[in-house]
Formats: C-alpha cells, structure tokens, sequence
C-alpha cells in the first residue's frame, strides 16, 4: 500500500492541474472573486481573512520558524493572496507547538499574537467527511506502507528536525492495528477533548469530533486513506459546523 498518499498528492495536484487546464482551455479567465473563494488553512492565531490579507506582509517568517515544515507560500496555482502561508493539511498538518513560535514571528498582527498555547489555535474544525472509507468503520487494519508518504516528506526537506524524525517515529507504530490514526496522533494537549474513538453501530469504531478540535489538520494528514475520510474545514468553529448538524 505504499502508494496510498502518493495516490492522495497526485490526485490532489492533478485535480488541480485539470481544473486549471481546462479552465485555460475553456478561455476561462479567473477573477478575482473566483480565486478569494477558496477557504484555506491559514497559520495559527490568523485573524479574520480579509484582514490577514491585509496585514500579511509575506515575510515568510512564520514558515522559517516552524519546526515541521507545516508551512507554505502560496503561489499562483493556488489562487487568491499570492505569497501568504497557507497550510496543506494532506503534506504537512500543523502540529500545534507549544510556545506557536510562527505566531511569535509575525511581525504584522496578520498571526495574533492572543494565540500564546496550542487552546488557543482555531484553524477550523475536523470533520468525518467520508465515512464510507474510514478503516476503523470497516474494521480493516492499517495497511502496510501507510506511513511512506510521511518518511518522503521528512526526506523532502533540507533540515530536518529532531520533532520531525520523532512524529514519523510516533506514527510508525500503526500497520497491522485497528485504525486510530486520527485520534491517536491528534497533538493537542488533551487530544480527548478533541477526537476520540467511539463504538459504530456496525461493531467498528468510528472517530467523534468534539469542540477542542483545534482544526490543526494532523488527522488529515495521518489517515490512511487514498483521500483523507477526516479531513478540516478551514476558518470554521465546532458551533457553526456541528450545531446546524444536531
Ligand atoms: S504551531 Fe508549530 S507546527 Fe503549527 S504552524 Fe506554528 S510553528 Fe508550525
Ligand atoms: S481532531 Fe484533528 S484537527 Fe482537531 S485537533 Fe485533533 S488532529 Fe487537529
Ligand atoms: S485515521 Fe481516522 S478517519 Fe482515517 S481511516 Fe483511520 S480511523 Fe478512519
């Protein structure tokens, strides 16, 4: 199964490429309202979006402190607020920090530096998006080569570092168990408060999201399927999601 996050970044790149292929070939031409529609996970402790596009200033300073490669500058294939960081919860979740150090670093009030602890992070919400292929619903174990796409993107970066050798080493422990990926792997200091693993109806199990979830996007990036079944809602509270749900 190695191929199963290689499959989720081809699928994602491609799928974009497409949409981007076939908009320029269409003679489609991208607005500005069509490219500010995208929501996307922004960096601990950034403000409301109009204003984050605002005060950024696309320092960069945020990714250079961030010991897990978490986060990126946008570029024009990923549409509105071209050099802002973004976070791609399929390559690299936020991890959630102690101390935010990319918050620390702003020096624009783009990241507010009200965000001091992992708490204090709302990036969106966790959501179950595909509940038809979450492992722990089918009871199907965690396949062989689920972590591949981990140990390539450690390899990818040019300084490594010990939090990063150390989460791949945490998340190797896996293949052959009941899936729990997600709620084991969560990062927050009282992960229970966020997600857990509660009895199906079926007899599996199945993950629950509750209002601690920090939408740091870590269990999007741990799931094992070929596209991610949790997956974050950008720049949403647990109360606008889950509440119009109930
Ligand atoms: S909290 Fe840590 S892992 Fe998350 S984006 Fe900031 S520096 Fe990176
Ligand atoms: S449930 Fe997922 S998004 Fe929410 S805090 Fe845990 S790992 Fe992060
Ligand atoms: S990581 Fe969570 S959502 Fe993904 S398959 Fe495993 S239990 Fe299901």
């Amino acid at each position: 199964m190695a191929t199963v996050q290689t499959d989720r970044r081809e699928f994602v790149k491609y799928s974009t490429l497409g949409i981007l292929g076939l908009a320029l070939g269409g003679g489609i031409v991208f607005s500005p309202y069509t490219l500010r529609a995208e929501n996307r996970l922004r960096p601990p402790g950034a403000v409301d979006e109009k204003k984050f596009l605002a005060l950024c200033i696309k320092c960069g300073q945020c990714l250079q402190v961030c010991p897990y490669h978490s986060i990126k500058l946008s570029d024009m294939a990923k549409g509105h607020g071209l050099g802002t960081p973004y976070i791609d919860a399929d390559e690299r979740a936020c991890y959630a920090c102690k101390a935010v150090p990319c918050v620390l670093a702003c020096p624009s009030g783009a990241l507010d530096h009200h965000c001091e602890k992992p708490e204090d992070i709302h990036m969106g919400i966790a959501v179950l998006e595909f509940p038809d292929t979450c492992l722990a619903i089918s009871k199907t174990v965690v396949p062989k080569g689920y972590n591949d796409h981990m140990l390539a993107y450690n390899d990818s970066v040019t300084n490594i570092t010990q939090l990063e050798i150390d989460l791949a080493e945490k998340f190797s422990k896996f293949e052959g168990e009941q899936c729990t990926l997600c709620a084991d792997m969560c990062p927050i200091p009282n992960p229970i408060s966020a997600i857990a693993m509660i009895p199906d109806s079926k007899g599996g199990k199945r993950p629950e999201i509750y209002d601690g979830c920090i939408g740091c996007g870590a269990c999007q990036e741990v799931c094992p399927t070929t596209v991610a079944s949790i997956v974050v809602k950008p720049r949403v509270t647990y109360e606008e999601y889950y509440a119009s749900k109930n």
